[in-house]
């Protein structure tokens, strides 16, 4: 089965899209206690009601749900530190949660938080400017903490203030704070480019596309080294102590530096695509099935397939860009580009092949990629063609 996913205006001018703009942020130890505590309130909520739901059979509606949050309010006199919105969003996350179980084979019922399974982040719905930055663009005011001390880019600090904020998620990621705001903003789409490109997304190489342009996998080793370097280290201090923590927030540095690393990586490589094309044409992938695969695991968790999946899906949608999925049994890499013929010997190590019929020379993911291309092209086509009266 073969689907267009992103049917929105091919040619539009500007339009309104909601966005996330990271920032980081500079809490002071006061600060930083509130947000903990709301934080906590949060898995506090969040067990209390997963729990009548799941030993009482409370059934998962707002109404139900609102009613024992107010009794817990009672109840437990801290959770008044939270702002209401938030202690409402709670809920909200959890009806979410329960209907994804319910309505997809794969989602699981929502689990418990633990010290396994933790709760990082809060949520504050914005209302009546209730969150905003200041008149020096340094700092952002969140009901219950107060003004925040944070740091982001010129460009991002001008959009957050020029948008509608809808809300912040506040976020203690590897021991750094970070808000997370959605607002409002109008979006000035790329220029059309008439230009297709095919993707073949695969685990030997990250990314190839019919154009010639590839992504190989970084060389993470040294930022490896560095995490596991100060992981030894914090093992061997006492947890709580000063040594232990100097330990931890090196190994933070280190961790986040690694990420930070391969988004920049991939959020150059999908902006390029994205910026040359009108139309991107991807292959349906199997991930979650290729994570069985034992000896291919650890090294799908190292590139993160779903987040270059994901970029591309939100800048195509942002910009008016057509992305097309082709369907996961088209056989992509056995198909000659060249003259079409079927190469059904094709070995899964074989990275070069020679078509026996016309004997072009392949390279296995740019061949795959052209094909996923004019898959792509046939597939637009072939809709266009069922509007025609
Ligand atoms: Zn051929």
């Amino acid at each position: 089965m073969s689907r267009i996913i992103d049917e929105n205006n091919y040619y539009g001018g500007q339009q309104d899209v909601t966005e996330a703009v990271k920032i980081r942020l500079y809490p002071t130890e006061e600060q930083e206690k509130k947000i903990n505590q709301n934080i906590g309130n949060r898995g506090f909520i969040w067990n209390k009601l997963l729990g009548k739901i799941k030993h009482e059979n409370v059934k998962p509606t707002q109404k139900n749900l609102n009613k024992i949050l107010n009794e817990l309010k009672i109840k437990y006199p801290f959770l008044k530190k939270s702002e209401s919105s938030s202690r409402q969003q709670v809920y909200r996350d959890l009806i979410k949660a329960y209907n994804k179980h319910k309505k997809e084979k794969n989602a699981g019922f929502p689990k418990f938080k633990s010290k396994k399974n933790p709760n990082i982040s809060f949520r504050i719905q914005a209302n009546n400017n209730n969150i905003h930055l200041n008149e020096r663009k340094n700092r952002i005011q969140v009901p219950t903490i107060g003004k925040i001390k944070f740091k982001t880019s010129k460009e991002h600090k001008q959009k957050i203030q020029e948008s509608k904020i809808n809300n912040i998620t506040i976020k203690l990621e590897n021991g750094i704070y970070y808000g997370i705001i959605n607002i409002n903003t109008k979006h000035k789409p790329m220029k059309k480019q008439y230009h297709a490109v095919g993707i073949d997304i695969g685990i030997r190489r990250p990314l190839t596309c019919s154009d010639g342009l590839k992504m190989e996998e970084l060389d993470l080793t040294q930022e490896e080294k560095n995490i596991k370097y100060y992981q030894r280290k914090m093992r061997k201090k006492e947890p709580g102590s000063r040594r232990y923590r100097i330990a931890k927030e090196k190994y933070n540095k280190a961790m986040n530096k690694k990420i930070n690393k391969k988004n920049d990586q991939y959020h150059k490589i999908t902006h390029h695509i994205v910026k040359n094309n009108d139309i991107i044409a991807l292959e349906t992938l199997n991930i979650k099935g290729w994570f069985k695969n034992k000896r291919w695991a650890p090294k799908l968790q190292r590139i993160s397939l779903y987040e270059i999946m994901r970029q591309l899906k939100y800048k195509s949608q942002q910009n008016n860009r057509k992305l097309i999925q082709v369907g996961r049994f088209f056989p992509s890499s056995q198909k000659c580009s060249n003259c079409g013929y079927q190469y059904t010997d094709l070995k899964l190590g074989e990275e070069e092949w020679i078509c026996p019929e016309c004997g072009k020379h392949h390279d296995r993911d740019l061949n795959a990629s052209i094909n996923i291309k004019n898959e792509g092209l046939r597939l637009i086509l072939e809709e266009i063609i069922k509007t025609i009266p």
